[in-house]
């Protein structure tokens, strides 16, 4: 069954390997490896390292510089392995950033930041885990952003000042690319002018005493931890802003659609696990004399799920393909699609391996509670599903903006 959906598109040479490489990294890591982790918070650092030592959180910097110079189509594999295979969406967030957050200085970075940093990246030795947008006064609406960033009298350094909440992994990061505004909003023609985004080292700027960081207790993703940020006069070299001043907010629309998949496919992973393991459960408990999976109130909505994760999963690999072509379509489009119906299609399979397992759906020791709540908050994170259908509303049907 978990087969079929782990077959259910078909694969180019490269992902097939990317499928085996991943599937034999976590084949040493159980279920009671995740459950503990879960329970205790405590990071997954032996999983990273292995995933560190065969080069994976290179998957996306080009050969040049280290690399292993693979696109969305092998990421989507990638990290929907590591969520299928016991450590679910948390496992995949664990190093989504450390995967992802180098693409804006391959796309951006000028060259001195590209050679230092992006050959340490590939090789395990610097990690570029943080991804700094989310405000408590901005929310969704990334452009009401107020950290401020201000280039010095002699432009050496540009100085930070503000907030930021929700940022996740800077207990495990080197680096934290940073979005700020280094335009206010009220001198700016157009509200997605004026941003710009920085490289911060996390560890000069505790030096500096220039950052105050404080975790956010949460009930979803147990190890993967979460922090509020505060930034005081944080001076950072000219040479660490990424891209051009005042384009970062397009720096970061650029790469997003693209990694909206990759989300899409943790999602999809998450489904999977869940699924599976409501399965082997229905076909092994017995009430009343028959396997409980023999009931068609436990039967239809693992097989609802089913359907589900496979149609989520036909769009999202056609997507990651469609990203790989030089066809001119709007992957927005796609992106968000995928991204919604891959999250819901990750609840519903979740809510349903909870209700197979009766009153062990709450029990730790069984791991589904776990997979639920990350399938709540896998409809919040990286946009919440609103969003996503805000963007399918006014971007592709053409309807009206009502914000
Ligand atoms: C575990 C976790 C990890 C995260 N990691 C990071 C990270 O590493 N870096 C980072 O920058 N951010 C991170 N985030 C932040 C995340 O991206 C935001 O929580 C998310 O974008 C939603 O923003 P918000 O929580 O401020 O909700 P709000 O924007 O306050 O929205 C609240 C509710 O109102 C709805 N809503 C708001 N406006 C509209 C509208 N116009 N139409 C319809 N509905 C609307 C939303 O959909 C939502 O349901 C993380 C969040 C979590 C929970």
């Amino acid at each position: 069954m978990a087969t079929l959906l782990r077959d259910a598109v078909q694969l180019t040479e490269s992902q097939q390997l990317v499928r085996s490489s991943i599937g034999d990294i976590c084949a040493d890591f159980d279920h009671e490896y995740w459950r503990t982790r879960a329970e205790t918070g405590e990071y997954p650092h032996k999983f990273v390292d292995e995933l560190v030592e065969h080069g994976w959180m290179g998957i996306l910097v080009p050969e040049a510089y280290g690399g292993a110079g693979m696109g969305t189509q092998e990421t989507v594999v990638m990290m929907e392995e590591i969520a299928a295979n016991g450590g679910g969406f948390s496992a995949a967030q664990a190093v989504h950033g450390g995967v992802y957050n180098s693409v804006p200085i391959v796309e951006y970075g000028g060259e001195d930041l590209k050679s230092n940093l992006l050959p340490r990246v590939a090789d395990g030795e610097a990690s570029i885990q943080a991804f700094g947008l989310t405000e408590p006064n901005a929310g969704s609406n990334s452009t009401a952003i107020e950290t401020r960033a201000e280039a010095s009298q002699d432009g050496d350094e540009y100085v930070i000042n503000g907030q930021k909440i929700w940022t996740s992994r800077v207990d495990v990061s080197d680096y934290l690319v940073l979005v700020a505004r280094t335009t206010p909003l009220e001198n700016v023609e157009k509200r997605t002018q004026g941003i710009s985004m920085f490289l911060v080292d996390l560890e000069d700027a505790y030096d500096q005493d220039a950052l105050d960081i404080e975790s956010i207790p949460k009930s979803a993703s147990d190890f993967v931890h979460s922090y509020e940020l505060w930034f005081d006069d944080l001076r950072v070299p000219a040479e660490n802003l990424i891209g051009v001043e005042g384009e970062g907010f397009y720096q970061v629309l650029d790469g997003l659609n693209e990694e909206r998949l990759v989300i899409a496919a943790e999602c999809l992973g998450l489904g999977r696990l869940a699924l599976e393991r409501a399965v082997q459960y229905a076909t092994d408990r017995e009430v009343f004399g028959n396997p409980i999976g023999s009931n068609q109130a436990i039967q239809h909505p693992l097989a609802e799920a089913y359907a589900r994760l496979q149609a989520a999963k036909q769009l999202t690999y056609n997507a990651a393909d469609r990203a790989a072509s030089d066809e001119n379509v709007d992957l927005g489009a796609y992106a968000n699609a995928a991204k919604f119906l891959a999250a819901d299609a990750a609840y519903q399979a979740a809510d349903a391996a909870v209700q197979t397992h009766g009153g062990f759906g709450i029990a730790t020791e069984y791991d589904v509670e776990r997979y639920f709540r990350e399938a709540r908050l896998t409809r919040l994170v990286p946009i919440t599903q609103q969003l996503a259908l805000n963007y399918l509303g006014e971007k592709v049907l053409g309807l009206p903006r009502s914000y």
